[in-house]
């Protein structure tokens, strides 16, 4: 492929480039017309129509050459070029181009989950997401909360990974600290917790089926003794932990299952609640 030896819209005068009218015409109305709302598909088929060619081995417009028109920052002139556009518009089309790549962004699980289960632990209001472009994005807390580091979900997730590893390879950290509450058993209590212990041993268990068990045997215990509810949860996590490995991107599953909430703090900690209530 033949490469454009000089940029669009330009001839080189031997000490500058300088604009070319009709083509410097052609970049101005690119611009304005993006600005305007037309689509790059749109503007493209503008300039075949008009036949301004956008090269002499590739004359024809498509979307892509449209875009590498908005991109290109020379345009507002510099050193070497003089200016076709003002800063003003080529500011006001990028800031357009961004605003449209982020309503187009497709959000993952793990993106959907974390936006309804993130909180400011400053304040305790929930943390909103700003998209600034299609990997660009900041956390932050809805009633304006300040952190000290800028929480990108690059850092969110790497932070919530390293957090939920040190439980994978330790499991154990789940469990309270003082557990010396003590029952005595009634006969339902004897058979759900008999129950429990089936399942356990069951090969491939099944994680909601054994949390809904659990719940149940909770809820009997917590009617007969005041046995705080979270030891079971904390039983059936320990064991879901102890069954995962380490993880290397964030999991919308594992989330859903074991997590309850995540908090951030002033300076970019995080707290995370499992579901037996126990913060880590
Ligand atoms: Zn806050």
């Amino acid at each position: 492929m033949k490469i454009r030896p000089v940029l669009f819209g330009y001839f080189f005068n031997g000490t500058r480039y300088v604009p070319v009218k009709d083509e410097a015409a052609a970049v101005s109305e690119i611009f304005n017309l993006y600005r305007a709302g037309e689509t790059m598909k749109c503007i493209a088929d503008h300039l075949n129509n008009i036949g301004i060619p956008y090269s002499d081995s590739k004359p024809l417009w498509d979307k892509s050459m449209v875009l590498h028109i908005l991109d290109e920052k020379r345009y507002i002139g510099d050193n070497e070029y003089e200016p076709i556009i003002t800063v003003e518009t080529f500011k006001e089309v990028s800031d357009l181009r961004v605003a449209k790549s982020g309503q187009r962004e497709e959000e993952t699980e793990e993106i959907k989950w974390l936006k309804k289960h993130t909180y400011c632990s400053q304040c305790g209001n929930p943390v909103k997401r700003i998209t600034h472009w299609r990997k660009h994005d900041k956390w932050i807390c809805t009633k304006g909360c300040k952190t000290e580091i800028s929480v990108t979900y690059d850092v969110l997730s790497s932070l919530i990974i390293e957090k939920i590893n040190a439980v994978i390879l330790n499991p154990g950290v789940l469990r309270y600290d003082s557990e010396n509450k003590t029952f005595s058993p009634s006969l339902d209590v004897t058979r759900i917790s008999r129950e429990n212990e089936r399942m356990s041993e069951q090969p491939n268990l099944n994680f909601g089926a054994i949390k809904s068990v659990i719940l149940n045997g909770a809820s009997v215990r917590y009617e007969c003794c005041e046995l705080d509810k979270s030891k079971e949860y904390t039983e059936a996590l320990i064991e879901f932990f102890e069954n995962q490995q380490p993880l290397e991107a964030l999991n919308a599953e594992l989330l859903k299952k074991a997590v309850k909430r995540i908090e951030i703090g002033a300076d970019g900690r995080l707290t995370i609640q499992y579901i037996n209530d126990i913060n880590i």
